[in-house]
């Protein structure tokens, strides 16, 4: 929803149109977490500026139970056992993580390791997962 937010009040900066917007949220049938919403915008005095955009209610990776609300990270479905993943390691913390997690950056250089391997192996040699970027 937010590049449409953003391209909203961008108008309404630089023009100072004003501009009518209607969101509507889509519940199947008595789900307690909406679908996706319908966005709906369009400016009083320039009727170029106009978009009807849907938006599904989803994120990468994230799992959503729709009749609760719920919502958790997705667990990686891995191809099969043999499957190679490129993780970065915390020799010290014992901790595997995905190369782009923040706690990388954090890591010091002498308790990295670059792992190529599969996770049985990682498992093996005793590594869990990081909490903060769920790499398996
Ligand atoms: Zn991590």
């Amino acid at each position: 929803m937010l590049p449409f937010e953003n391209q909203v009040a961008d108008h309404i900066r630089e023009s100072g149109n004003h501009v009518l917007y209607r969101v509507t949220p889509y519940f199947e049938g008595d789900e307690l977490l909406a679908r996706g919403v319908l966005i709906e915008a369009e400016a009083v005095e320039d009727k170029e500026f106009r978009f009807c955009v849907w938006c599904y209610n989803v994120q990468p990776g994230i799992e959503i139970d729709y009749a609760t609300g719920e919502s958790w990270i997705a667990e990686r479905v891995l191809d099969s056992e043999d499957e190679i993943l490129e993780l970065v390691l915390n020799k010290n913390t014992k901790r595997a993580h995905r190369p782009d997690c923040p706690s990388v950056e954090e890591m010091k250089e002498k308790n990295r390791e670059y792992y190529s391997g599969t996770l049985q192996e990682l498992k093996e040699r005793g590594y869990t997962a990081c909490g903060r970027c769920h790499p398996f």
